[in-house]
């Protein structure tokens, strides 16, 4: 009889511990508590580094807000050069790459891109005081003109300069602060960048858009190729956040009302 209680004890122990086990593996999805995110902080006001030296911007707190709609309980932010990105997402060292990122064809090869979440074109910016004010990319010519490796504005200078024989010297930079702090000193007479980030350098530094080059970028983050779950995830959260009132409050908080 002892045996018999023992054995049934037993079963139900079993079966509990079974359903509870299949219970946390369905019901906890994504089973991640955080979402990894990448960013290269030198892009004001998309991601950059406050007074106290905390990463902010509008991408960090859009995708903080994305993860916690897909479930996840918060982001862990990892900081790197700009060209590191994709190599850290497809090594598996980040989950997601919120970096002003351009969607490009080249880059839909290795990565998989969200919706787009906002519009860009590339700026010419000079030194305020320099007189020197460029129309387009051609009167670059015989100019030292600053980008950021690995981004657009850097391709579209030096594809531009080789089909037209330009005579640019292109030099590449690890981050667009240091390129604009050397544009400011007077060691290069041009940088070219993201329209929305120049406007920000605009009201930091002594510098000045000297003409838009209309390249009609759009923004997405990025996931691993295959992701397919996390991506869904991340566009129903990002439909939801657009129309929600808490888009514009973001416009606001990083651009500003006139946005
Ligand atoms: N939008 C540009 C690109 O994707 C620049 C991005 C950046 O420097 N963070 O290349």
């Amino acid at each position: 009889m002892n045996r018999l209680l023992l054995v049934v004890v037993a079963v139900i122990v079993i079966i509990v511990i079974a359903g509870l086990a299949y219970y946390f593996a369905t019901s906890q999805a994504p089973t991640k508590e955080y979402l990894v995110v990448g960013t290269s902080p030198d892009f004001p006001p998309f991601e950059y580094i406050d007074e106290e030296g905390n990463v902010v911007g509008f991408d960090i707190d859009l995708i903080r807000l994305l993860a916690q709609k897909a479930g996840y309980k918060d982001i862990k932010i990892v900081t790197m050069d700009f060209d590191s990105l994709i190599p850290a997402l497809t090594q598996g060292k980040i989950d997601v790459i919120a970096s002003g990122m351009t969607i490009t064809e080249e880059r839909k090869k290795v990565v998989d891109f969200t919706d787009p979440y906002w519009e860009a074109d590339q700026a010419i910016l000079v030194r305020e005081d320099s007189g020197f004010m460029p129309k387009s990319i051609d009167d670059l010519n015989g100019k030292t003109v600053g980008v950021q490796t690995g981004t657009t504005g850097a391709d579209y200078v030096k594809s531009y300069a080789e089909e037209h024989g330009l005579n640019i010297n292109v030099k590449e930079y690890s981050s667009f602060v240091l390129a604009v702090q050397d544009l400011v000193n007077g060691r290069i007479d041009a940088v070219v960048v993201d329209s929305p980030v120049a406007k920000m350098f605009e009201q930091k530094y002594p510098v000045t858009i000297a003409t838009i080059i209309k390249t009609g970028e759009q923004y997405g983050f990025a996931v691993r190729k295959g992701e397919t779950e996390l991506l869904q995830a991340l566009n129903k959260a990002l439909h939801e956040v657009k129309n929600s009132p808490e888009w514009n409050k973001l416009i606001e908080k990083y651009f500003g009302s006139a946005g």
